[in-house]
């Protein structure tokens, strides 16, 4: 599981309390991005103006409507985007340009 940011490898956060189940974390000091199940990805945070900037993905499972975690990027393919479902293992590959008003095609 990646940061859909840093692109770095994402760990399950420590807690003495077992209860509680901690979400994802990356691992770059001072990134607010988190996952859990349900949720998908999500900012640790409670600032709105900080939320609301923040885009964060939403890639949902065809089969299950899960929300997909980041799983591989390559380099050489900037666009390039592997992602998993929690639930099923099913991957779904991103490899366009989705970069708005670039090479936008006319419409019929
Ligand atoms: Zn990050
Ligand atoms: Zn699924």
């Amino acid at each position: 599981m990646l940061c859909y940011q840093h692109h770095t490898e994402m760990l399950l956060g420590l807690s003495n309390d077992l209860e509680e189940a901690l979400p994802y974390a990356c691992q770059e000091p001072g990134c607010l991005i988190r996952y859990d199940g349900p949720r998908g990805y999500f900012l640790d945070t409670k600032d709105t103006n900080i939320i609301g900037a923040e885009i964060t993905p939403r890639v949902n499972c065809s089969n299950d409507g899960q929300r997909m975690y980041l799983t591989e990027v390559t380099p050489e393919r900037r666009n390039f985007r592997l992602w998993k479902c929690p639930e099923c293992d099913q991957s779904y590959m991103n490899d366009e340009d989705t970069s708005a008003g670039l090479g936008k095609k006319m419409g019929a």
